[in-house]
């Protein structure tokens, strides 16, 4: 049991490839930023929806048919709870938060921005939630503003509160950076951005996994997430949005289920969210994603939070004891999420990450899609690593040997004194 009231033994127990071992070492999974592993429990809901209840959703009266649209929208009503939506109408199944901000972008910003609008993102986003503003100003004729990154890797605040204006028509935020860890203060930004009459999504690819948000209490406008980083399947994700922007909001792409009537002018729309889903959606997906919500809430979103915020606390100990070694990112009291980016003097990342991964332990190096980001921090790239409620301190610990090892590896000095595998 950690101190923090989860039992990870018994956790890692549930996820079958904890078992695995990498080059005669056990598996310290701490890629869990790039994708989460999945528990028994949703992979057994898979092998069960396939078979014993697979057909298509919505469009049928036979019994398979009705239990997979009853597993579908059954899975919808559980994200609705889990993000404190109250209208599950408000949820979007998508393929993950990448189309989630894209399905913003080409339905509501196409209809709504005009020459000189403003999106105001910030130096710290994801490029799936800078690209999809990219291609919506260049079609509409707004434009892009940055809200800049301190030295601390904290959002400039001041600067965010001259910059949000009347012209700003959307602010389009992470919520927890997936290389800094930094979690925004949205709430004082969504009051902010309120008050000059903009509206906010929230980027929440990493912040959703790692601790309770409620859309409702946020009162944000659109919430993107995507289920693989949250212990689901991959290939479904989510996108929440108010009920009365949605009802105004054209489908940005069209096919079978999500019209009311066909001619052959033109059709006319189903009511959310079913306009938004055109085509056979992931339907086991979204099965898995409700297993791996339900599994989640029973271990309480609180203790993950402080699970990984201890976590965080010991890798950020032992990485800042190492000489040569740089941490990026807020440190001290600072709200953190489960995610902590560094450097190694005078190694390559991608070597780092190698080494770490003859000791069996799996981290991420490169540019995470945050090439604004490293610009600002001056870096081509960096090691990350980022906690899963499976993850505990022997974790930690074996990732900070890994780095004893680069060391031996490279030398003080990053010049290579043995020959990687
Ligand atoms: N936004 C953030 C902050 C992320 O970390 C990621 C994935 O790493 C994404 C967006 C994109 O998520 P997906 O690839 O699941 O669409």
């Amino acid at each position: 049991m950690s101190d923090t009231g989860l039992d990870t033994a018994s956790i890692r127990r549930d996820f079958p490839i904890l078992k695995r071992e990498i080059g005669g070492h056990p598996l310290t999974y701490l890629d869990n930023a790039a994708t989460t592993q999945k528990p028994r429990a949703v992979i057994d809901a898979l092998v069960d929806f396939y078979e014993h209840h697979n057909a298509n959703v919505h469009r049928g009266v036979h019994t398979l048919s009705e239990e997979a649209t009853a597993l579908y929208e059954g899975a919808r009503v559980k994200a609705a709870g889990f993000l404190g939506a109250c209208d599950p109408g408000s949820i979007i199944f998508t393929r993950g938060t990448t189309e989630s901000i894209n399905l913003v972008a080409q339905g509501w910003a196409r209809q709504n921005l005009r020459s000189g609008d403003e999106i105001l993102l910030s130096e710290m986003e994801h490029h799936s939630n800078i690209i999809p503003w990219q291609i919506a100003a260049r079609e509409t004729g707004a434009v892009l503003r940055y809200i800049p990154v301190t030295d601390e890797g904290l959002l400039d605040m001041d600067e965010a509160g001259r910059m949000i204006t009347e012209k700003t028509a959307l602010l389009a935020l992470t919520h927890t950076s997936n290389v800094l860890g930094t979690i925004n203060p949205v709430a004082d930004l969504i009051r902010l951005a309120r008050s000059r009459g903009a509206l906010v999504l929230l980027d929440a690819a990493q912040g959703v996994p790692r601790q309770p948000l409620d859309v409702t209490a946020l009162d944000c406008d659109f919430l993107a997430c995507s289920g693989h980083k949250m212990l689901a399947p991959t290939g479904i994700g989510v996108l929440y949005g108010k009920p009365e922007l949605l009802e105004r909001m054209e489908p940005p792409s069209g096919g079978g289920g999500m019209i009311r009537q066909v001619w052959r002018e033109g059709a006319d729309w189903r009511e959310p969210p079913w306009r938004f889903e055109p085509g056979t959606p992931d339907i086991s997906g979204a099965v898995g994603l409700g297993v791996a919500l339900d599994y989640l809430s029973a271990l309480g979103l609180q203790r993950v939070q402080a699970h990984e915020a201890a976590l965080t606390r010991q890798a950020l100990r032992g990485l800042e004891a190492i000489p040569g070694v740089t941490v990026y990112g807020p440190s001290g009291g600072v709200a953190r999420g489960g995610v902590v980016s560094f450097n190694v003097d005078g190694v390559h990342p991608h070597d780092v990450a190698q080494v770490l991964d003859e000791v069996g332990v799996a981290v991420r190096a490169g540019h995470h899609c945050c090439q604004l980001l490293m610009k600002r921090l001056g870096v081509a790239a960096t090691v990350r690593l980022s906690f899963a409620p499976y993850n505990d301190a022997a974790d930690v610990e074996r990732l900070l040997r890994g780095i004893g090892r680069v060391k031996e590896v490279f030398g003080d000095d990053g010049e290579q004194k043995r020959a990687l595998p």
